[in-house]
């Protein structure tokens, strides 16, 4: 299979159009068979739920070359269950986990001469998708619904060693108490924009949002999970009805029991407490961990273990989890789906 011929270690976060994505429709009560197509254009017809009633939610997740030459997933199949859930709050009808696995798999398999070498640290980022379409007017769900997956390269984020940057907490929510903020729904997105922007005007990395009911606990990033190392060496990341359980928040939990013998545990993180931290960090896919250097709230800034360097024990929960996903390190039970 010859490679694409790409600079993989120059790559960002950026669209990129590949040889084939999959769709299938749901249609009359069911999804069809799928299929793999070249177009990356959709057409849908104007009175789409997803266009006016943000009927939509989507996923992230990675293939990783193995230093073997094998492609493998990470966990798709908790992927395919929070895409279930998010369904079924929005009213739309679920992909099956194995339908979901398979069709990750066949557009994998579609653009292998897309997919970043071992070593190179580059990825190949899977775009999974769920929106409501046909002639609709009314606030009510769609009867016909599109199921896509495209997968583009991307890089790690990092050149050599993990940076940290640094973040500042809005004022603002990206979520009601009990509302979308634990589905993966491109409202939520549309909704942390601003804040976002607001941060990279200031000359921030991004934002942290606070618990939207007492503004005293942080939550999460928007796009990605908060979490923090105590100075007494425990794991901790925040436990709330409006932050989105990431997969990745999950698996550095168990990586920090059982490969750094730490406590992990999910608890409130007052923003008045923070300096019990010794590290903090944001995590998620598509850069796995980055740690904060600096946080600013009211106007106070608070730097956890250095603005310029990495702490030891997110480069080792880093390392540890990329080791995994990667092949280099033995994965728990269930973690690696082969392709
Ligand atoms: C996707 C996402 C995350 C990270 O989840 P992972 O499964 O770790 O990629 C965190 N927060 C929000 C709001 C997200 O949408």
């Amino acid at each position: 299979m010859q490679k694409k011929d790409i600079d993989w270690s120059e790559l960002g976060f950026s669209y990129i159009k590949t040889d084939k994505r999959y769709i299938s429709y749901w249609r009359n009560g069911r999804w069809d068979d799928g299929q793999l197509v070249e177009d990356n254009k959709i057409t849908i017809s104007e009175g789409s739920t997803c266009l006016h009633y943000a009927q939509e939610c989507f996923e992230g997740l990675k293939a990783y070359s193995t230093q073997d030459g094998g492609i493998q997933l990470f966990r798709p199949d908790e992927n395919a269950k929070r895409m279930q859930r998010g369904c079924e709050k929005l009213l739309m009808p679920t992909v099956a986990t194995e339908k979901f696995i398979e069709a990750c798999a066949q557009v994998v398999r579609a653009n292998e001469a897309w997919i970043p070498p071992y070593g190179s640290g580059a990825t190949l980022y899977l775009r999974p998708y769920i929106i409501g379409i046909g002639d609709n007017i009314g606030s009510k769900p769609a009867s016909e619904y599109i199921f896509s997956i495209f997968v583009l390269p991307v890089g790690s984020g990092y050149k050599d060693k993990l940076r940290p940057v640094n973040y500042i907490v809005t004022e603002q929510d990206r979520a009601a108490a009990h509302g979308t903020g634990a589905i993966k729904v491109g409202g939520n997105y549309a909704a942390s924009l601003q804040a976002n922007a607001e941060a990279a005007s200031r000359g921030f990395a991004g934002c942290l949002f606070l618990d939207p009911v007492t503004h005293t606990k942080i939550d999460e990033a928007g796009g990605a999970n908060f979490f923090g190392v105590t100075k007494d060496n425990k794991f901790v990341t925040p436990y709330s009805p409006s932050i989105l359980p990431g997969i990745t928040k999950m698996s550095l939990m168990q990586v920090a029991r059982d490969y750094c013998a730490m406590e992990a545990l999910e608890t409130d993180i007052y923003i008045d407490k923070i300096d019990q931290l010794a590290e903090a960090g944001i995590c998620g896919t598509a850069k796995l961990a980055t740690p904060i250097g600096r946080l600013e709230y009211r106007g106070n800034p608070h730097v956890f273990y250095s603005e310029t360097e990495a702490g030891p024990v997110i480069t080792k929960l880093y390392d540890t989890l990329f080791g995994i996903q990667t092949g280099d390190i033995e994965a728990p039970a269930g973690w690696i789906y082969k392709i």
